[in-house]
């Protein structure tokens, strides 16, 4: 337990965070200072908010450290090399992120969490096992980057049993003291490696999720990264490694048998040596990432104590968001699908993997991503493909390499009129029982405002082909 009485805490960063952060240090009897880059009309106006509490604001200047700081809480996107936290290291002077706030409030009989981390899945997963805990009759939410806030969880009038949480890379690098009930990193990928310096730097990041677990360090077989990071991890005594596979489950493994999810780690039966969980016909979609994410939430959640039949009815009751590998429709035999969230190459070798023949709908900003592994691994279950978005050349030159056998559409327009000519030729290009796959591989930014936006333009798109 905190005590900010009379204590100088800068918060780092108006926004989603920061606002609720100021104000409840604040409450509690912090002098607060809020520094902000940015001075547009919306910072003026979350400025104006916290200034008729009381609270110092500085618009335009998120560099400087404040004369008196003694605590620094940051959004968790602002870099660790910023000049800000250079001159907080220099003087001593912690950071904290806006989970690490939460952490720290929690109150002495606050739920337990379960928190998930990777470079893809986490969202899908959190919400697998915030519906897999409810459906043992447990009082919870998923919570961080979606739905509740962490600090909403934690300070609000609800009393939960205990927490999903999904934590960012950039999150975990800001939270020194989380201690989770029970963690899982789902597989480490290079992405914001701008942000992180290094690819090692990515997975210490990433591996801080395991510090301090009481019960299970959940990793992915088929990703040695993830349990290597489980190796390093100072845990408490008797937590237990355990590992998901697609494959037939080891001992402190769960897996897949026949068409079953089996867990051989958290056995309720001691006479038995594997527990029959769910159908992968359970999970929507049954595509190979997606039952590992599904294996995943039923580690933690077994971890925490949830008999196999709540995983199953959990799974069951559980629905994807919105452009993670929605089907959109089927026309003249050829099935439409939207994963505009893949927006980088692991996420779209996922998706790529999930079916075939498919007419491929790719391109946008690459974030300084290559895509020579991403098409040699797909190449073989592409029918076609056509290339959208600033960055295509990247995809074009990467297909021509690895590919050369494969027709391509290369256009070139970034106007809101070219997702319908895109999905115009993916239909031209498809035959029946095929499936023309939006999977990026791509930011959307350069032609839209998000991945929200590009899929609907897609949807939109296949409903007019299909009217
Ligand atoms: P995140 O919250 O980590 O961004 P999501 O659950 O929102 O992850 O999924 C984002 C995209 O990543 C999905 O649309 C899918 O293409 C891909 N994906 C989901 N799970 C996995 C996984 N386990 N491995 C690889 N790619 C995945």
């Amino acid at each position: 337990p905190s005590d900010f009485q009379g204590k100088h805490v800068t918060v780092a960063g108006l926004g989603v965070s920061g606002v609720p952060a100021a104000k409840v240090l604040h409450a509690r009897g912090a002098i607060v200072t809020v520094v902000n880059d940015g001075d547009d009309a919306r910072a003026r106006e979350q400025a104006a908010e916290l200034e008729a509490l009381g609270i110092t604001v500085r618009l335009g200047d998120g560099e400087t450290l404040p004369e008196g700081t003694e605590l620094i809480v940051t959004a968790p996107g602002w870099k660790p090399d910023k000049p800000l936290f250079l001159a907080a290291g220099k003087a001593g002077v912690p950071v904290w992120g806006d989970v690490e706030l939460a952490w720290r409030l929690r109150g002495p009989d606050a739920a337990p969490w379960l928190a998930v981390t990777g470079t893809n899945g986490k969202t899908t997963t959190v919400q697998m096992l915030a519906s897999i805990l409810k459906a043992a009759g447990l009082r919870t939410a998923a919570v961080g980057n979606i739905g509740v806030s962490l600090l909403d969880a934690v300070l609000g009038e609800e009393h939960y049993d205990v927490l999903a949480v999904e934590l960012s890379s950039y999150q975990l690098h800001w939270a020194p003291s989380l201690r989770a009930h029970s963690a899982v990193v789902l597989n480490l990928a290079p992405d914001h490696l701008d942000w992180h310096g290094s690819m090692e730097a990515y997975a210490r990041d990433k591996g801080r999720i395991y510090e301090g677990n009481q019960i299970a360090c959940v990793y992915n077989v088929a990703d040695k990264a993830t349990e290597d990071l489980v190796r390093e991890a100072d845990v408490e005594e008797g937590c237990r490694a355990v590992g998901f596979t697609l494959g037939t489950p080891g001992p402190s493994q769960l897996g897949v048998v026949d068409g079953i999810l089996v867990d051989r780690a958290f056995v309720e039966n001691r006479q038995k040596n594997a527990q029959e969980l769910a159908e992968v016909s359970d999970v929507d979609p049954p595509a190979p990432h997606n039952i590992a994410n599904a294996l995943a939430a039923a580690a933690l959640a077994r971890a925490f104590g949830v008999p196999a039949s709540a995983v199953r009815d959990g799974l069951r009751a559980f629905r994807p968001d919105a452009h993670r590998i929605a089907h959109v429709a089927d026309i003249d035999g050829v099935a439409y699908v939207d994963d505009s969230k893949a927006t980088n190459t692991h996420a779209a070798e996922a998706s790529l993997a999930s079916y075939e023949p498919i007419v491929w709908i790719a391109g946008g900003l690459a974030k300084g991503a290559t895509f020579d592994e991403l098409v040699a691994r797909s190449a073989k279950r592409l029918r076609g493909a056509v290339l959208i978005g600033a960055d295509r050349a990247l995809i074009r030159d990467a297909l021509a390499r690895h590919a050369p056998e494969v027709p391509v559409v290369d256009l070139d327009r970034t106007d809101t009129g070219a997702m319908l000519q895109a999905v115009t030729e993916a239909k031209r290009l498809a035959q029946p029982g095929d499936t023309v796959l939006l999977a990026p591989a791509c930011a959307s930014m350069d032609m839209f405002t998000n991945y929200n936006q590009r899929g609907d333009a897609f949807a939109a798109a296949v409903r007019e082909l299909g009217a």
